[in-house]
């Protein structure tokens, strides 16, 4: 159940509007009209339709920057506080992301300038709460317009503002905890906003953290969107499987022979068969100029690497990596033979090149 139903198509994208757009329309005409007769009824209905047409207005800015990136949404949900575009409204980058998400708020920032500019009557407190007849039409209009933009520019996933935080969040961190992060921002200041309406005693404002949570629904299936590394496992372009491998018993003199001629930087180390861990470049090149040096590889080697297995997803070794604060997992086979290892730099380098595609 959707509660929304279509309304056309703007820029390929299905337009829907949610039902609470309906109730909203009936709500303010039918309690104006009870409290001022028909002329009031007919002011605030005919308001409601013209913050409809501020809203389309408002995302016909987002689909065209998108379109201009070849992004097509498919599906758009109006809402009384602004459109909450389908999953795949994405860009190719972060930036063409925040081009997308602050297109909207502009078309809303030049509205309330344009109709600024044509209105000349004294301001009412609240947008809203009911507005009233004798009130100026397009003052009210104007300030409806500047709410719409300041509103969806919050921090707030899924409102523009957290498309914009999210956006900058994903050049530091993997898609999944910049999700959370722009939702967690997003719920935080939902609630702020319902509490400070409750105490304040303000009806609009709990009505707007509801339709911010309203939107977080509407938007879940990026809110909380899998990560995609979670599906994949290790590529084998990250998978070193052709290695030297030292013994405990080599020493350092021989690891440091073998790197040069090989220019493998780290070695996995055995005990007879049984993997034990690793020569790690960083400690080979504490003792690579120590030349005679005799001292066994097995005194160096690290114990807390990893062992996987070659199907667990990517990001189940990215994960065991930094718990164990190492670099380098030993890779194997179900039966326990050891086939390679991968290091935390490849892992790494495949994530941030793939994670804007995936
Ligand atoms: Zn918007």
């Amino acid at each position: 159940m959707t509660w929304s139903f279509p309304a056309g198509f703007l820029f390929g994208a299905e337009l829907r509007v949610h039902a609470t757009f309906v109730l909203l329309l009936l709500w303010i005409t039918v309690s104006s009209f009870l409290d001022g007769g028909v002329g009031a009824g007919l002011f605030d209905g005919l308001f409601v339709i013209a913050l409809f047409a501020s809203i389309v207005a408002h995302e016909i800015g987002h689909l065209w920057v998108a379109r201009q990136y070849n992004v097509q949404a498919k599906r758009v949900t109006l809402l009384p506080i602004g459109g909450v575009p389908d999953a795949d409204m994405v860009g190719d980058t972060p930036v063409q992301d925040i081009a997308i998400a602050l297109a909207g708020p502009s078309v809303s920032l030049g509205l309330w300038i344009v109709l600024s500019i044509f209105e000349s009557a004294p301001a009412p407190s609240n947008v809203f709460s009911t507005p009233n007849a004798d009130t100026n039409y397009l003052h009210l209009l104007a300030l409806a317009n500047l709410y719409l933009a300041l509103f969806n520019l919050l921090p707030a996933f899924p409102m523009d503002g957290g498309r914009i935080l999210r956006a900058l969040l994903v050049r530091n961190m993997v898609v999944d905890e910049a999700n959370r992060i722009a939702t967690m921002a997003g719920q935080f200041i939902g609630f702020g906003i319902g509490l400070w309406g409750l105490i304040d005693g303000t009806a609009g404002l709990v009505l707007v953290a509801l339709f911010i949570f309203l939107s977080s629904t509407l938007a879940s299936p990026v809110a909380v969107d899998r990560n995609p590394f979670e599906d994949i496992s290790i590529p084998r372009s990250l998978l070193n499987t052709r290695f030297e491998s030292l013994s405990i018993h080599d020493t350092i003199e021989t690891a440091v022979a073998i790197s040069g001629q090989t220019s493998q930087q780290d070695f996995p180390v055995f005990d007879e068969d049984r993997f034990i861990g690793f020569l790690t470049r960083d400690s080979l090149a504490v003792h690579m100029n120590q030349t005679g040096n005799r001292t066994e590889v097995g005194d160096y080697v690290t114990t807390n690497a990893p062992i996987v297995q070659h199907s667990s997803s990517i990001e189940d070794v990215r994960r065991a990596l930094e718990e164990q604060d190492t670099r380098l997992a030993a890779v194997a086979t179900a039966t326990g033979d050891m086939i390679g290892y991968v290091t935390l730099e490849k892992i790494k380098e495949f994530q941030k090149a793939n994670r804007e595609r995936l």
